[in-house]
């Protein structure tokens, strides 16, 4: 069975109004032909999860084009062009091609398609013909779409949030195309959809309404003639026509089956609507509790700065109110290649003032000014030690530690989510020894803070990804639709 896989992975926030160009999308994470194999076997990821279970299924992986970029603003469409060309010519050039694989994230945008994954699916069904097979993975924060559901004949989504089944979603991916391959199994599809954009703070698959959702999802799977059924929670931070909670069930021959498990599944969300509200502390209050709770760490959680869902990341609510209230022993992150190249020109030792963050756009609190010392410059590489994509090597650019008025400043030259505790590691700072870490996301950082922190203060920051999507003027997402309209 000679399979081509390869993906165009993105999660695409239409509120950064800055389109995402091709530099800045293949800059990292972005693999041709075997290198493919090299960059992501062993990993924990789809694809690291589709080449093991190849090997296990006697698949013949053929490597094509594998782009994973960091969240941010919609792809410029240049860059999507030149990409979905490549990805395209070389599954053309697979010879003897069965079938085809792809990762994708599924909820990506261009600047003027708004179902960017599907058109990519639509394309490689145009190529390809009806008779060959598509299996792909997306992301538990898809906007699922009735033209992927169409396109493709398996999809299979994330179940966990923090995401730590990607490899075995890739692995039940490969399994399905293979047994499917085989003629043993005869995937059939449906999409269900329920009007609700579910608070990102109350997203997690551990607890909560989300927690009941997959418990369904797993009990529906288990039943005899039931394929898969993945739950996708959806992006709220794209304003896109397919926004929203979905479900899409797989059924073998069966398409009522699969429809009639999907609607239920839908249908419950919207029921349980009212308990995926949230409603955290502004940074006033919470860095004051932060300040008075005893022993640390206290993990910060900077919702609306939240890199892993496309913000800049150079947000700096946080830091002014931790400088405000004087707080001690606190760490911030901050992207910002200018104050990195000021500080490196300043170098080690020696001390400085410059403006901090706040320089994209103003949505994530004006430029701060700081005085303090250069403690270290790195190179910014690590490699993710923890149970969120283990082994996968990150880049954070030139990285400069600053230490000013008892708090550490990072400062990097690329945004990157806190998602492994490696990344302060690199740089010899202990994360379990902060007595205040601000952390720039939503949900991912738990697989790695969790386990070391005292306590978690979610906060209502301003920014691209806040917590209350109501901040926002939607245009596009179908309405009515919760918690827009109640
Ligand atoms: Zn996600």
């Amino acid at each position: 069975m000679r399979v081509a896989v390869g993906g165009i992975f993105h999660e695409s926030n239409t509120f950064f109004t800055r389109p995402t160009t091709f530099e800045e999308f293949t800059r990292r994470n972005t693999t041709r032909g075997p290198a493919i194999l090299q960059r992501w076997q062993g990993t924990v990821s789809e694809i690291g999860g589709y080449i093991e279970e190849a090997h296990r299924q006697k698949v013949f992986l053929v490597p094509t084009l594998m782009v994973h970029g960091m969240p941010s603003g919609p792809i410029s469409d240049i860059a999507f062009e030149q990409l979905v060309g490549e990805l395209l010519e070389r599954i053309a050039g697979v010879r003897g091609l069965e079938a085809v694989l792809l990762s994708f994230h599924g909820a990506m945008v261009t600047e003027t398609l708004q179902d960017a994954d599907g058109e990519v699916l639509r394309r490689v069904r145009d190529l390809v013909g009806p008779e060959v097979p598509i299996a792909a993975t997306l992301d538990f924060h898809a906007n699922t779409s009735p033209l992927m559901v169409a396109q493709a004949d398996i999809l299979v989504g994330g179940d966990t949030n923090p995401h730590l089944d990607y490899r075995e979603r890739g692995r039940e991916c490969v399994a399905l195309l293979a047994r499917g391959l085989r003629g043993e199994i005869a995937p059939r599809m449906a999409l269900a959809k329920a009007p609700l954009m579910p608070n990102i703070l109350r997203q997690r698959t551990a607890e909560g309404p989300m927690a009941a959702l997959m418990e369904r999802a797993h009990a529906a799977e288990a039943e005899p003639g039931m394929l898969a059924v993945s739950v996708a929670a959806g992006f709220a931070y794209a304003d896109v026509e397919c926004a929203g909670l979905s479900c899409v069930a797989m059924a073998d021959g069966d398409l009522d089956r699969a429809r009639a498990v999907a609607d239920a599944i839908a249908d419950r969300a919207w029921e349980l609507r009212e308990s995926f509200d949230a409603h955290p502390p502004r940074a006033k209050e919470a860095v004051a509790l932060a300040i008075a709770s005893g022993s640390g760490p206290i993990v910060l959680v900077d919702v609306g700065d939240n890199v892993g869902g496309g913000t800049p990341g150079d947000g700096t609510t946080l830091l002014s109110e931790l400088l405000e209230q004087d707080a001690r022993g606190a760490l911030v992150v901050i992207a910002d290649p200018g104050a990195v190249a000021r500080a490196v020109a300043a170098g080690v030792r020696n001390d400085i003032s410059l403006d901090v963050g706040g320089k994209t756009d103003e949505h994530h609190g004006p430029p701060v000014r700081v005085h303090g010392r250069v403690r270290l410059i790195s190179d910014g590489m690590y490699t993710n030690r923890g149970p969120l994509r283990h082994g996968i090597a990150e880049d954070m650019g030139r990285t400069v530690v600053l230490h000013s008025r008892g708090l550490t400043i990072v400062l990097t030259e690329y945004k990157t989510p806190m998602w492994d505790l490696q990344q302060l590691r690199s740089l010899g700072i202990e994360p379990a020894l902060q007595r205040i870490i601000a952390v720039k996301a939503a949900i991912a950082y738990r697989a790695a803070y969790e386990p070391i922190a005292a306590q978690l203060i979610e906060v209502d920051t301003p920014g691209l990804t806040a917590a209350d999507v109501r901040r926002y003027s939607y245009r596009n997402v179908p309405r009515p639709i919760w918690p827009l309209d109640r």
